[in-house]
């Protein structure tokens, strides 16, 4: 039973209302407008407040925003159905006016509005008496997976609202793989981050008399002040003050660790894999040391006989299955499966060993190619090509909120410094509050930590700044021209936020690429998300070459994969990314120090898939 149900215009205007009780709504409304809307955060499109779930449906066109109230403690299948069904109804019914931009309040919905209802709630109890039946694979929604399904195209708009409808439908006869639940997962990322978080802080932070509060899923503008409740970068925190000399040596441990090429990610050891098969080897031979969870598939395949497609086959499947729960999109996990089928029919695997071998052998080299992008980017030597041409080589750097754009920045910068290169960081988001502060933070930081009397009188690294409102593309050309002019090696871009569906500030993006044409577009995504950091990175990219009014746009060049120390073992977005658009994942963050950032390997992904 729904308590409210409200469409208001992203101005704040409602259009149209319905409350089932005479409660008061507006506090978790404006929640959720607040934490959620404004903030344009991805992936979920429900909110919890107090007793209440809030679940949204956004019209991008028309800038409107379709809510939906219950209590927390029902469990209301049709909701998605039904703010799907309704959007739809309304922008039919209602199309002119809202073309004309005429936001009257008196639209008449009250008899379509009782009839959708009355038709979800239909749908939704015979859904609840179809028996659960098992499915075949390519039934499931694990099949539909694929890395095309993660590509939205313009002009699909109605296929994906049907594509949807059918999800859901499916969501309701077994809960797997549907949007709901990969939100589920994305939350327990989230939980799983703040805990972390946590237990680093209460090892660090002895005296904090604070207590790690629950998983907050707002951005809040944060202000990058020691002393208080400083969660973030525990390791960075050293004094804001300028001369706090005997802070910034405890932190002079990571000068000089960054030198050169940036490291690969070290593999773990296997000490925590108690897989079956390692128990089960004949005495005095040595279970094959990287045989985590996914070994244990192809004991069946040990013998004196070459192996066949039909022996392999189940083995297939299950190996598949088991990719496929590591977030590898459907297609991918196919491709990966067939070239181990490949290498393994016709031979004789008489040991364990052997066939864990050669598994791994075929899948490292399947996922080198998948990993190998389309062209090598050597930032260091491209920076250096630049200087002897008298510019500074230019990052910018884009990706939705709270992704790591900024603390990901000032380690690239950390690294670049090491690496004798100045840098000037361009304070471009000028739209969120506390932005410009933590940039500034970071390059005190910075150049404490590198100081000018450490580099022959030269000071490592700028920050040029214009404070807030002010059109990005233009303060980034003035830094471009400054650094160019102060013969500053690097300039890094700090862009704004912004949500991939967002028209408006996407064209301003491609705008400020267009106008400035930096060296480098790095596109910033948090591995803590799995797959809408793929949704993210193919709809930033096609946004940037629908804007930049060029036959030649200038893409997405690379990307940057945040948050990495947080998903275990699910890498398969990674994959992913660099699957659909051949661009390299050049860093990985891996935590919350300057020296946290690797390169992606295939060794180390071939690690993870295998656990
Ligand atoms: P922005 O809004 O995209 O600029 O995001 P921020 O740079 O402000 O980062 C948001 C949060 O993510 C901060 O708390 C960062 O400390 C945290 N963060 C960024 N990168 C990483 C990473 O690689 N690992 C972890 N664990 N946290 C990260």
């Amino acid at each position: 039973m729904l308590d409210l149900f409200s469409i208001f215009s992203k101005g704040g205007i409602v259009l149209w209302c319905f409350q089932s009780t005479s409660e008061i709504f507006s506090p978790s409304v404006n929640a959720l407008i607040r934490n959620v809307i404004l903030q344009e955060r991805s992936g979920n499109n429900s909110y919890n407040h107090d007793a209440l779930t809030l679940q949204y449906k956004l019209d991008n066109e028309f800038e409107l925003v379709f809510v939906v109230a219950y209590q927390k403690i029902l469990q209301l299948s049709y909701v998605d159905k039904f703010l799907n069904d309704i959007h739809l109804e309304f922008r039919d019914k209602y199309k002119n006016d809202l073309q004309s931009g005429r936001f009257i309040t008196d639209f008449d919905f009250k008899t379509s509005f009782d009839n959708i209802l009355k038709q979800c709630e239909t749908w939704a109890k015979s859904q609840a008496k179809i028996p659960k039946q098992m499915r075949t694979f390519e039934d499931s929604q694990k099949s539909k997976k694929t890395v095309a399904s993660m590509i939205e195209r313009k002009g699909d708009e109605k296929n994906k609202k049907s594509v949807k409808i059918v999800e859901n439908k499916i969501a309701n006869g077994k809960i797997e793989e549907s949007p709901e639940l990969e939100d589920d997962v994305i939350a327990a990322n989230r939980a799983k981050l703040a805990q972390k978080l946590a237990s680093k802080v209460k090892k660090e932070v002895k005296k904090s008399p604070k207590s790690p509060k629950a998983v907050d899923r707002t951005k809040k503008p944060r202000v990058w002040e020691l002393g208080g409740d400083s969660r973030d970068l525990p390791t960075l925190d050293f004094s804001t003050d300028k001369e706090g000399d005997a802070e910034v040596s405890a932190d002079t441990q990571l000068v000089g660790q960054m030198t050169g090429a940036i490291r690969d990610l070290e593999v773990e050891s296997d000490d925590d894999s108690s897989s079956e098969e390692e128990e089960e080897q004949p005495e005095g031979k040595p279970a094959p040391k990287k045989s985590g969870g996914m070994f244990s598939i192809f004991k069946g395949l040990v013998g004196s006989k070459a192996l066949t497609e039909e022996q392999m086959r189940p083995v297939l499947d299950k190996m598949r299955d088991h990719l496929i729960g590591k977030n590898v999109a459907a297609d991918i996990a196919n491709k990966l499966c067939d070239s181990v089928a490949t290498k393994l029919e016709g031979k004789v695997l008489g040991t364990f060993e052997s066939v864990a071998t050669t598994v791994k052998a075929t899948l490292t080299s399947s996922l080198m190619q998948i990993l190998s992008p389309k062209r090598r980017v050597d930032i260091l030597r491209d920076c250096l090509h630049a200087r002897q041409q008298g510019r500074p080589y230019v990052m910018s750097f884009c990706g939705v909120n709270g992704v790591g754009k900024s603390t990901n920045l000032a380690k690239i910068c950390f690294w670049l410094i090491e690496n004798d290169l100045s840098v000037l960081i361009a304070a471009c988001d000028t739209f969120r509050a506390g932005a410009v502060e933590q940039l500034r933070t970071h390059t005190r930081r910075l150049d404490a930590l590198h100081p000018p009397h450490a580099h022959h009188g030269r000071r490592m690294v700028h920050l040029y700044e214009k404070g807030y409102g002010k059109d990005a593309a233009g303060i980034a050309m003035e830094a471009i021209r400054y650094a160019a002019d102060s013969k500053i090696d690097v300039v890094l871009i700090d862009t704004a936020g912004r949500m991939q569906d967002n028209e408006p500030l996407m064209r301003a993006l491609a705008k400020l690429i267009k106008v400035n044409e930096p060296d480098l577009v790095l596109f910033v995504g948090e591995a803590l998300v799995g797959n809408e950091a793929v949704d993210q990175l193919v709809k930033f990219n096609q946004a940037l070459a629908d804007h930049s009014s060029s036959s030649n746009p200038h893409v997405i060049d690379g990307i940057v994969l945040t948050k990495f120390d947080t998903i275990d073992d699910k890498v398969g977005a990674a994959i992913s990314m660099t699957y659909i658009t051949g661009q390299p994942i050049v860093f990985v963050g891996t935590g919350q120090t300057y020296t946290d950032l690797k390169a992606l390997n295939a060794n180390a992904v071939v690690h993870a898939l295998m656990k």
